[in-house]
């Protein structure tokens, strides 16, 4: 399975690369969270978690996914 996460104090993010189609809309948007020149890329805390939910729900592919959010 290629999905993997990256767990957050708020919240986790989910990420498959055999499903994203690298539209670049995650970096663009949110760099603080979605850095490709990092590893690793994607750090849930670098921004608020509702920052983060907005975000991916942009993804064009599904690629990523929130796994757990603050309640
Ligand atoms: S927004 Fe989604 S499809 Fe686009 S690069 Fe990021 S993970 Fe991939």
């Amino acid at each position: 399975m290629a999905r993997k996460s990256y767990e957050g104090r708020d919240v986790t993010v989910s990420f498959d690369p055999e499903v994203c189609q690298h539209s670049g809309t995650c970096v663009r948007g949110l760099a603080a969270v979605f850095d490709t020149g990092r590893s690793p890329w994607i750090t849930p805390d670098g921004a608020g978690a509702e920052a983060v939910v907005a975000q991916v729900a942009k993804c064009p592919s599904g690629a990523l996914r929130i796994e757990a959010r603050p309640t």
